[in-house]
């Protein structure tokens, strides 16, 4: 839950090389692709917590992939830093406007990277994902990893944490089986829809002794949706 994955796209092996020995010792978990095609591979598999992507790439470039990303509901949120060539001023321009956080000239040192990389994911997901989260009188703690209703811990396993997680940060819309998985899980082809029913049906079991379990409403034909008002049958 605490390591950070970073997904590095870049097609020269020798910056891949240096960048993942230097990010892996500041305790980052490094997801390298040479191209495009490689890195929508991986994150099909699990959703990075931060991208660096290289502007210069075969095939698709790194904007036309940054833009892909930008429309995607599963990985709109994902921050992104673009890797320049120097003098490419108009590109960082281009970069940020189609929706990169930052972007670091090349050649750069690691530690300016590290630095640009803690800027931005305090900027955006880190805090976000380490903020309470307070629907009535339950409480869920990212930090702690916690769950917890009038200060009693409500016990549940770690897919069901990161159900709740996201049903909480996503409130008051439906989401189907699918729509599910791909935020949760992360989109991996091999898991069922039904895995989303089983653990939705232990996250209510949970929340139910304690009282919560009809936030979590079933929309028939549909999927699931959090929601404090009552359901509607
Ligand atoms: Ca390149």
């Amino acid at each position: 839950m605490s390591e950070t994955h970073i997904l590095l796209v870049e097609d020269e092996a020798a910056i891949r090389e240096m960048l993942k020995l230097s990010l892996s010792k500041s305790g980052f978990i490094i997801e390298e692709a040479e191209s495009v095609r490689q890195a929508q591979t991986l994150i099909f598999n699990r959703l990075p917590e931060l991208i660096l992507l290289d502007w210069m790439l075969p095939q698709t470039s790194g904007i036309e992939f940054a833009r892909q990303l930008r429309k995607e509901p599963q990985t709109q949120q994902i921050p992104i830093i673009m890797l320049t060539a120097r003098g490419e001023e108009g590109d960082k321009i281009r970069g940020l406007e189609v929706g990169a956080d930052d972007y670091i000239t090349k050649p750069f040192s690691p530690r300016e990277l590290l630095a640009r990389i803690k800027a931005v994911l305090r900027r955006t997901s880190t805090t976000a994902e380490n903020e309470q989260i307070i629907v009535n009188e339950l409480i869920l703690d990212p930090a702690e990893h916690r769950v917890t209703v009038l200060d009693e811990e409500v016990q549940i396993g770690p897919t069901e944490f990161r159900l709740l997680h996201f049903f909480m940060t996503h409130p008051e819309r439906v989401y189907s089986r699918n729509q599910v998985l791909d935020q949760v899980w992360g989109g991996n082809v091999y898991i069922e829809e039904r895995t989303v029913d089983v653990h939705i049906r232990r996250l209510r079991k949970a929340l139910a002794l304690h009282g919560y379990d009809h936030l979590i409403q079933t929309v028939r034909g549909v999927g699931y949706r959090f929601s404090t008002k009552m359901p509607q049958y």
